[in-house]
């Protein structure tokens, strides 16, 4: 068994994921507001992940978690929202 270290809280755990138990939860019910943001406003474009931080409330190190998460939809989507 190997211990990783959470990439949202720095715990350490077991698990095949980059993120605790915990933070799972909080990442999804992250990403359900980011869908649910774009959904609303579906024409908005950021012009850095930090505008995107504060219209959505969550932090720059979250989004660039989402963003690079290649196996993830939200990837795509956050991509069509940036205009850096
Ligand atoms: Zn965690």
């Amino acid at each position: 068994m190997e211990f990783k270290k959470c990439e949202r809280c720095g715990c350490f755990f077991v698990s095949q994921d980059n993120v605790c138990y915990n933070c799972i939860t909080k990442d999804r019910a992250e990403i359900n507001m980011l869908k649910n943001y774009f959904d609303i406003n579906p024409n908005i474009e950021a012009n850095s992940l930090n505008a995107l931080s504060i219209q959505t409330g969550i932090s720059e190190k979250n989004l660039n978690r989402y963003i690079q998460d290649k196996n993830s939809d939200i990837s795509d989507l956050v991509n069509n929202h940036l205009n850096m």
